[in-house]
């Protein structure tokens, strides 16, 4: 299996996908056969505060 990316799509930044250096500082899940890199979206979360 090995590692799988989960990316948001349309997101403001390039995710990096080699290693775990992105700067959205994606959550690393380890499962069975390998591990899942969830990178977090950086478009609406926090700027929805600033209202
Ligand atoms: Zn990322």
């Amino acid at each position: 299996m090995g590692v799988v990316h989960v990316i948001p799509v349309d997101d403001l930044i390039e995710h990096e996908e080699a290693g775990d250096g992105c700067p959205c500082g994606p959550h690393v899940e380890f499962v069975s056969g390998g591990q899942v890199v969830v990178h977090h979206s950086l478009d609406g979360r926090e700027r929805t505060e600033s209202t």
